[in-house]
């Protein structure tokens, strides 16, 4: 097995502090969503603002992210809050615009990680860049291919590197968008301890009702931070609307963990 070389959550430029909460829309939607989220989340006290700008849908005709004109958006937002501000990546393009805007932290999503051809594509587009990156888990529970997608970043020469926690898509209805499987962070933990792991209850749960019980585990489980989705008008969200969370709600399921 190959060994990481892993960077403290310390030096990526948050605040040091646990558990680290990432929040923001699933999607930015205008210029006006982006900035109210922000700073209604800034008013909770989150370390990083996130939002969706290409987002990879199961089925083509759901809505499928604004592009690149959202990220002055989000900048924008992050620099007014003072916060640092995260986006998926899934492609080269998506890695040199995001680099181009300023992006702090990127993320690569579970469909893109289940795919090893992305992946590198991806770890090829950063060579010598120096940026945090959260590799959430494959859409399938293989821990080999979610441990091939942080070796492939990580010989790219990126040692600022996390492991995200989404869940795990199943044949079999449970009462999850997402099954947690929490074996497999735990088995990731235990070969990499030194490795940043956070938890997304939001994709895990797919819905509201959940989210506090998932977060309140994960942080049981010793993991270092959260991502949790926000938006100003949860109902109206053009993407995972049934899980995501006005700001001031999650302020209360933070505060209550
Ligand atoms: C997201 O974070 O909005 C997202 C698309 O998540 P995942 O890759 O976990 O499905
Ligand atoms: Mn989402």
């Amino acid at each position: 097995m190959g060994e990481l070389n892993i960077a403290p959550l310390s030096s990526w430029g948050i605040d040091d502090k646990r558990p680290i909460i990432i929040s923001g829309p699933c999607s930015a939607e205008s210029e006006e969503q982006v900035m109210e989220t922000a700073e209604r989340l800034a008013g909770q006290g989150i370390d990083v603002l996130r939002a969706g700008i290409w987002k990879p849908r199961t089925r083509p005709g759901s809505f499928e992210g604004l592009g690149k004109i959202a990220l002055p958006w989000l900048k924008k937002a992050g620099e007014k809050i003072g916060k640092p501000i995260a986006v998926e990546v899934a492609t080269r393009d998506h890695v040199f615009d995001c680099l181009k805007a300023g992006v702090d932290i990127l993320w690569i999503g579970a469909r893109t990680t289940a795919n090893p051809f992305s992946v590198q594509e991806i770890a090829d587009a950063l060579e010598g860049v120096d940026i945090p990156v959260i590799i959430k888990n494959p859409v399938n529970p293989d821990l080999q291919l979610w441990i091939g997608a942080l070796e492939r970043i990580n010989r790219a020469g990126i040692t600022k590197i996390g492991a995200l926690h989404r869940g795990f898509s199943s044949y079999d209805k449970s009462r999850y968008r997402n099954k947690p499987m929490w074996e497999f962070p735990v088995e990731l933990k235990r070969l990499y301890p030194n490795l940043p792991i956070f938890n997304d209850p939001s994709h895990i749960c797919g819905n509201r009702d959940l989210l506090s019980s998932v977060a309140q585990k994960a942080l049981d489980l010793d993991f270092d931070g959260l991502m949790l989705e926000s938006h100003r008008d949860p109902d109206s969200a053009w993407s995972d609307a049934a899980q995501q969370v006005t700001p001031e709600r999650l302020g209360e399921i933070v505060r209550g963990l």
